[in-house]
């Protein structure tokens, strides 16, 4: 079973915004067994539309999904390109006219909109290509799933959330549901490591593969923010095959493994907190580690909060650095790191802190402390402490992101009573 995907949209194009539904729609392919062979990216030109649904057909494309270009204006013309690829007439479904007319008549009511203006321009939503299925709207563009030939094209808005509540409806409908029951799912799962580098994860995997048959696994390693994630995808039945890798690498890499089943940097710590509460004192990466910390619902729970301190008053009087300190070690230093941490305990009243200061860059690097120096330090109020100093590479937000990667697995290692392997 094989899919193309099409998004749809000159604002996608032009980079104006970045494609979320492209990913969106091959994950969730990819978790229901379809391959995905391309995502393609088309403005809102009808003959481009035309000529990218004919090379995905070309090239034995079972299912096409587009996104966007469903709305009431003039440049939304998905419905009409699909209607003619796939040899149908636009009909108007009355039923569907009904329905975009009482969401109108809501809207029109709440935004005081003129109610008869709107049902004009929308009455264009309601022309669907004959024969094809019209999915309920989450917004007022219905959906459209449109049998063509041996394949079948689903066709959805553009709108993110808009797209994610009208998917498994649109999955629901019959031509789709019986192109995907020929599907056979796959199983996923990822392994997370940090502080390893690639050369060693491919090293392990090739003495794995020395010892046993990988083949039915799809494997995939990547360096995503600093973590080494394995992603792996098999049939069912490969548990064989499954064992032997998780094994092997728990044999090898095992220490630098945070999560096995697919758990962020910030669910792992957030369980081992285990009650606990935790505080940030932040320079460098100005309060990117307390919106990483609170990304997670639930996070009042154990985050009490945050200082974000970047001169050297506020270090001192937020978090009551001696001044001293910062004279004679400097901002970015180890002592002002741990300072930083005891000042975030005690003012913000937490069970661990963790404290960061650096030189993001460009300027302000030193031959001593160049750009990239960034120093940590984690500390529990029951004495426990994690120091750390290290140069990170890359540029201003490489090394920002980095350092609050390298900050939340100190917190993890910390609350896991042991020190980072290397
Ligand atoms: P509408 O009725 O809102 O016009 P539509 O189906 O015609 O819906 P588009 O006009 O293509 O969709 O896009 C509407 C908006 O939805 C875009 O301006 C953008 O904010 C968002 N959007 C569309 N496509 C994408 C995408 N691929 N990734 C992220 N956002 C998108
Ligand atoms: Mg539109």
């Amino acid at each position: 079973m094989r899919a193309g995907i099409l998004v749809t949209g000159t604002e996608v194009l032009s980079g104006f915004i970045s494609d979320r539904n492209g990913p969106w729609i091959s994950a969730r392919l990819g978790e229901l067994g379809v391959e995905v062979i391309q995502i393609a990216i088309v403005g809102d030109r009808p003959e481009d539309l035309e000529a990218a649904l004919g090379a995905m057909r070309d090239q034995g494309a079972d299912l096409i999904v587009t996104s966007g270009g469903l709305g009431p204006t003039a440049d939304d013309l998905t419905a009409e390109v699909v209607g003619r690829f796939t040899g149908r007439d636009l009909v108007l479904d009355t039923e569907m006219e009904e329905k975009i007319q009482r969401i109108l008549e809501n809207f029109a009511r709440r935004l005081k909109f003129d109610a008869e203006a709107l049902r004009e321009s929308n009455r264009k939503q309601a022309m669907i290509p004959e024969g094809a299925t019209a999915i309920d709207p989450a917004g007022t563009a219905p959906g459209l799933v449109v049998p063509a030939g041996d394949a079948v094209v689903v066709v959805l808005p553009g709108p993110p959330r808009e797209l994610h509540e009208m998917w498994p409806r649109a999955l629901a409908a019959a031509p789709a549901r019986a192109l995907l029951d020929r599907a056979e799912p796959f199983e996923a799962f990822s392994i997370r490591m940090f502080g390893v580098p690639e050369s060693e994860l491919a090293q392990a995997l090739r003495e794995i593969e020395d010892e046993t048959d990988l083949g039915p696994l799809e494997i995939t390693t990547c360096l995503r923010g600093g973590e080494l994630i394995t992603d792996v995808r098999h049939r069912a039945g490969e548990e064989a095959a499954v064992e032997a890798l998780r094994k092997g690498l728990e044999a090898r890499l095992g220490q630098w493994t945070f999560s096995e089943s697919g758990e962020t940097i910030g669910e792992v710590v957030a369980k081992r907190l285990e009650g606990r509460t935790v505080a940030v004192a932040e320079s460098c990466t100005g309060g990117l580690l307390a919106g990483r910390l609170t990304d997670m619902p639930g996070a009042s729970a154990y985050f009490r909060g945050g200082v974000v301190a970047y001169s050297n008053e506020a270090k001192a009087e937020l978090l009551g650095v001696d001044p001293g300190m910062i004279e004679s070690h400097g901002a970015v230093s180890p002592e002002v790191a741990e300072a930083m941490a005891d000042g975030a305990l005690e003012r913000l009243g937490a069970d661990v802190a963790c404290a960061v200061t650096g030189i993001a860059g460009p300027d302000g690097g030193s031959e001593e402390k160049p750009v990239g120096y960034v120093c940590f330090c984690v500390k529990s109020a029951a004495g426990d402490v994690l120091p750390r100093d290290i140069v990170l590479p890359g540029d201003r937000a490489d090394v920002r992101g980095r350092s609050v990667a390298v900050a939340m697995h100190l917190l993890r290692y910390l609350l896991e009573g042991r020190e980072p392997p290397r």
